[in-house]
């Protein structure tokens, strides 16, 4: 081996050593690493139909020749699939819809194309690269809320290539489709990009949305080609096929170059001198380990990227890092910054590029959407807090990578049970598929208001019916016929209102006006709280915290959506009191062992209702529980639960889970807490995107029964992949609680900051008794 090729493998164990220096190796955070070597470059050519004029521009721009992926995917789109390419962070994804989109705009004067992208900051990088290659014709333009009055005109009139958002398609762009027929008259190609973003209730909202698009594309008599580019996820045909309602054609052989990587898993050591709910031991918090590695990583000139979950805990960690370097080296402290949302344009370029450039060493921030696609090939990144999917970890991770020297990669983990059992199983980092998006455009309480607007924007008819899901739309229709919206004619069904329905869909909330947290005094909107959370966190007497400012509420008018609060900052903070019951509608599958374990899927509802909340010191100590009196809120959704026959909970003979009777309570209580954490692994969901319920008599199933159901009304298909993995599931929630080196539960295993009676009862070794009965059952059941 040469010295260079040496450098190049151990550039990123070098930095790893680095920051491992001043530890023991007994004390040693670091609970593996793994090695991911090197990826040569793979060529293809320019295709024969590319224009000229604008591969002479790519390649002034420093594109000498295309990757394979690139190419691949523009030869699909070209001749007219529609295509979802899927492949890594600074793979260059969007030449590959470059290519086709302005050589066809080159070549036909008329045709125009839409750009859609999840934020703002993305759309406005990708119009400027376009913009860059400066050709004559195409006039880009960009059409999203911050588009002055004046200028949209013109857009209207005169642009080819739109860059918009799916909210201002949504609220702008469609409802007003006759301003834009030109623009649809032509519209060849419509770019989605980051569509894996597009998950759960949001993704079902943007693949109807982009049914309503196809809809009005093609009564302008267009059929455009459909284009998405996603992060590496699983089965992205799947996904693209689903959100545009299109058979997709997926590419997803990377031909990009990547140095090579070291990634460390890192778990935080236990505090010995602090503790939390309950008496639970708590871990060092991710931020201040990550707020150490970036310290130790400027010391040696690294450039690095810290992903931190959370925008306070981001600004924390650059704070934290700079503060340890005023001791070391002062000169350093400079170098190290947090990224916030809401920089301008500018002002973000500025940043990027000094980073890029070195002058910056260290950047904190909350996510990888609001950075600029450039920043890559880093010598390190952090990233403190599982992001959610491994997608998104890869993502992140892809950040770092220089070609020459190897790059370095540690993933912290919070306390949280997810994270926990990721930095101790290895193989579900590394030898895991990347999930699948997971959506379901045919929820009904998704479906209906779109096909309002459908109906709004162009009567319905058969044909908008089977487009929108066959059966479940000609149901929904009835319902918003029978409510007096539509009215049913002889061709179709019509939108009768005068009001427009689109202004009453939030593409990205769960339904229902958020509720707005306003500052008495001065008037000043604070923030906004989503109406399933308004309840639990700004009930009169919660203390709020917002941009690191403290405030308590005063007075919660649910009827206005308004909590009103004034600045203080008390000693104590706030924990809400929450009864939750849950009822079985309709059991969709079931089944049962001869033992007694039965596992389900189904509808049901579920019962809340903030009781009461708790004041407490930064301690833990308990100063107080106070009473609420807050309305009960129903949510209909879908759960997958299992319940135990009693003899198999109680009996110490082998195959039951022996537990006293009185342990059982807080033993499926772990269990749940546990499993909800453990979830996202399999659906791509949040932990907040999902509840739990359980006890040890259930009226419904007459036995100990856990619960865990989607928090969206209708379901947005999480608890249907629980029910489908529910033994790989279940099998990583025991690694999970067995893996945590704690005694009695604390936040990395069983307690959930969500928990609506404050963690008890918790029994850790109850639930591990139970989950190892029912992975047994599972285990030895056929499977159906
Ligand atoms: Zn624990
Ligand atoms: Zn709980």
């Amino acid at each position: 081996m040469s010295s260079t090729e040496q450098g190049r493998a151990h550039g990123g164990n070098r930095l790893l050593d680095r920051v491992l220096a001043a530890t023991p190796p007994e004390d040693s955070p670091v609970r593996h690493v793994e090695h991911l070597p090197r990826r040569p470059a793979r060529h293809g050519e320019w295709p024969e139909w590319a224009s000229e004029r604008l591969v002479t521009a790519l390649r002034s721009k420093g594109t000498e020749r295309p990757w394979t992926h690139q190419v691949q995917a523009a030869e699909l789109a070209h001749r007219g699939d529609n295509v979802v390419i899927a492949t890594g962070t600074a793979s260059g994804k969007s030449l590959a819809y470059q290519l086709p989109v302005l050589s066809h705009l080159d070549g036909d004067g008329r045709a125009t194309a839409l750009y859609l992208a999840p934020t703002k900051a993305l759309g406005a990088d990708q119009l400027r690269s376009i913009t860059e290659l400066d050709l004559s014709g195409v006039r880009p333009a960009t059409y999203d809320g911050d588009t002055p009055d004046t200028e949209r005109d013109w857009v209207r009139a005169h642009s080819r290539w739109v860059f918009s958002n799916p909210d201002m398609l949504h609220h702008g762009i469609l409802p007003r489709h006759s301003r834009w027929s030109r623009f649809f008259r032509n519209l060849s190609y419509v770019i989605v990009d980051e569509c894996h973003t597009y998950r759960g209730v949001f993704g079902s909202h943007i693949a109807l949305l982009l049914r309503r698009l196809r809809r009005i594309a093609e009564h302008y008599g267009a059929r455009p080609v459909f284009v998405l580019a996603s992060a590496t996820v699983a089965e992205p045909a799947e996904l693209g096929s689903t959100l545009t309602g299109r058979t997709c054609r997926a590419v997803t052989e990377d031909g990009s170059p990547r140095g090579d990587r070291t990634v460390a898993l890192w778990e935080p050591p236990l505090l010995e001198e602090v503790t939390g709910e309950n008496g639970a031991p708590i871990r060092r918090s991710a931020g201040a380990e990550t707020a150490r590695i970036i310290s130790d990583l400027v010391i040696e000139s690294a450039r690095c990227l810290a992903f931190v979950r959370s925008r306070a805990g981001a600004e924390l960690a650059a704070l934290g890092a700079r503060r340890s370097l005023e001791e070391v080296a002062p000169r350093l402290a400079r170098g190290v910054a947090a990224y916030r949302g809401g920089y301008l344009p500018e002002q973000r370029r500025e940043l990027e590029r000094e980073l890029l450039s070195g002058d910056l060493r260290a950047l904190a921030t909350t996510n990888a959407l609001e950075l600029g696609v450039d920043i890559s090939g880093l010598d390190a990144v952090v990233v403190a807090g599982y992001p959610g999917t491994l997608a998104s970890l890869w993502q992140q991770a892809g950040r770092a990578g220089r070609e020459s020297e190897g790059a370095l990669v540690v993933f912290v983990a919070r306390d949280d049970p997810l994270d926990t059992y990721l930095v101790n199983n290895p193989g579900a980092v590394f030898d895991r598929p990347v999930e699948a998006t997971v959506l379901d455009p045919g929820n009904p309480h998704v479906l209906r208001p779109h096909l309002a607007c459908a109906a709004a924007e162009l009567p319905l008819d058969e044909r908008a019916l089977h487009e929108f899901g066959g059966e479940t739309a000609r149901e929904n229709v009835a319902v918003l016929t029978g409510d007096g919206r539509l009215r049913a004619r002889r061709n179709g069904w019509y939108w009768t209102d005068r009001q427009r329905p689109h202004h009453s869909v939030e593409l990205r909330g769960s339904g229902g006006e958020p509720t707005a947290v306003v500052e008495s005094d001065s008037g000043r909107l604070l923030g906004t709280v989503d109406q399933e959370s308004a309840h639990g966190l700004v009930h009169p007497g919660a203390v709020y915290l917002h941009q690191g400012e403290s405030f308590v509420v005063d007075e919660l008018d649910l009827d206005e959506g308004i909590a009103l609060v004034h600045a203080e900052d008390p000693e104590w903070n706030t924990s809400p009191r929450e009864e939750t019951d849950i009822a079985v509608l309709r059991t969709l599958r079931r089944h049962r062992t001869p033992n007694g374990l039965s596992t389900n899927l189904g509808e049901v509802e579920v019962t809340s209702r903030v009781t009461g909340y708790l004041r407490r010191l930064p301690s833990g100590e308990v100063l107080d529980q106070r009473p609420l009196d807050l309305p009960e809120r129903r949510l209909a959704t879908r759960a997958v639960w299992y319940s135990l026959d009693e003899e198999l909970l109680t009996s110490s003979a082998p195959g039951g889970a022996g537990l006293d009777p009185a342990r059982v309570p807080g033993a499926l209580h772990a269990a749940e807490h546990a499993a909800i954490g453990l979830l996202p692994l399999f659906a791509t969901c949040d932990r907040w995107d999902i509840g739990g319920v359980s006890t040890a008599l259930h009226s419904d199933t007459g036995e100990a029964t856990v619960f865990v159901h989607d928090g969206h009304p209708g379901g947005a298909g999480f608890a249907d992949r629980g029910f489908a993995a529910l033994f790989p599931w279940l099998a990583a929630t025991r690694e999970a609680i067995i893996a945590c080196d704690c005694s009695a539960g604390c936040p990395s295993c069983v307690q959930s900051p969500k928990c609506g009676n404050g963690n008890e009862p918790l029994d850790k070794a109850g639930a591990i008794a139970i989950l190892d009965v029912v992975l047994a059952e599972l285990a030895d059941a056929p499977t159906s």
